[in-house]
């Protein structure tokens, strides 16, 4: 008999052909966020769940699910949204998406640094308003990317292909991770380890990519935005949390830096309402590896992991694959 897999959004249709083949699927049948109380009804007697970053999977869930609750496979590389001690406590396994959003999420947040530097979004509501006459002197001046000091707060995957991307401006690479990375990584891109305030200090670009763990949150707050140059910019592609949302806001304000190229926000789907007029800040909805070719390939990954659960193994990218040690 096929395993019970429901998936709390639809996605891309390769990775929903591959499930549907392997599983007796159900799925969330809005194009929206399951409310909790619907999570909790439509994950009853699964053996395995399929859940997005939106979703918060705790164990009042995995025990509205019931004990034969066997994989949550996470459509993200990030997986703060479930509670993995639970999970492992409950011999549960749980998977995530690492490496084929890379490339992908990496070619956005250079996307926002150029994007804020260079002042793009606000250039292009204004000649869409009409409102350009001619090649300006003093049009729409912003700041140069080339050269600059790129300022990475986290080096694995992400930070590092953030790195290959900045060494083909000529950018000059200091990072902060919780340890330094291997001298051969650090010379192929050419950056350099320092401590965090160094960094802070000497970035004209912090582009944070740390995962949201309980130390990492707000992160960015008051005193880091305050060691900042007031002619940096702040890049977030990581998680929302990771930024004090009401300081970047006071230190917007109040000049301490240039401005912010933001994919994520502490409390989304809401925005800070302040950040909405501010023409110096980009603000995406969360597209970080939002393209056709990535989005399926992390559908396919995440059924892979089901599929390899289901049939004895270990799941390819298991965060907890100690569940699998005999007890
Ligand atoms: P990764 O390879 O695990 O890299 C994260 C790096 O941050 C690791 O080297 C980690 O070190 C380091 N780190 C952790 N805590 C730290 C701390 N307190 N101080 C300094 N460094 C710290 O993850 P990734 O694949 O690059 O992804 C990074 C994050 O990006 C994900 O967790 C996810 O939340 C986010 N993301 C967002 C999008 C989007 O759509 N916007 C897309 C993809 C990913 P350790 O290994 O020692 O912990």
């Amino acid at each position: 008999m096929k395993k019970k897999i429901f998936v709390t959004r639809r996605l891309p249709s390769a990775a929903m052909e591959l499930l549907e083949k392997n599983f007796e699927v159900e799925c969330n049948p809005q194009d929206r966020v399951l409310r909790r109380e619907e999570l909790l009804q439509l994950v009853r007697g699964r053996d395995g769940l399929l859940p997005l970053l939106t979703d918060r999977i705790d164990g009042e869930v995995m025990e509205a699910a019931g004990g034969q609750l066997r994989v949550i496979a996470n459509y993200a590389v990030g997986f703060n949204n479930i509670d993995v001690p639970a999970a492992t406590a409950r011999r549960i396994a749980v998977t995530n998406t690492p490496g084929v959003l890379t490339d992908t999420t990496a070619d956005l947040t250079l996307a926002l640094i150029l994007g804020v530097a260079r002042r793009l979004v606000e250039s292009d509501k204004y000649a869409r308003a009409g409102n350009y006459e001619g090649w300006a002197p003093l049009l729409f001046l912003g700041a140069d990317v080339h050269h600059k000091t790129l300022g990475l707060m986290g080096f694995g995957r992400i930070g590092y292909a953030v790195a290959k991307r900045a060494l083909g401006f000529d950018m000059r690479i200091l990072y902060h991770d919780t340890r330094r990375a291997d001298p051969e990584l650090e010379k192929q891109v050419q950056a350099q380890y320092v401590d965090r305030d160094t960094l802070l200090r000497e970035a004209d670009f912090v582009s944070i990519h740390v995962p949201l763990t309980p130390e990492t949150v707000r992160f960015m707050s008051t005193r880091e935005f305050s060691l900042m140059k007031p002619t940096a910019y702040i890049v977030n592609t990581a998680r929302g949390e990771v930024i004090d949302e009401e300081a970047l806001v006071e230190a917007l304000k109040n000049g301490q830096i240039a401005g912010a190229g933001l994919d994520v926000f502490e409390h989304e789907p809401a925005i800070h309402p302040a950040l909405f007029p501010m023409d110096n800040v980009i603000i995406l909805p969360h597209i970080g590896s939002g393209s056709v070719e990535t989005r399926t390939k992390m559908g396919l990954m995440a059924a892979e992991n089901l599929i390899a659960a289901f049939q004895g193994k270990i799941p390819p990218n298991c965060l907890n694959p100690e569940v699998y040690n005999p007890l």
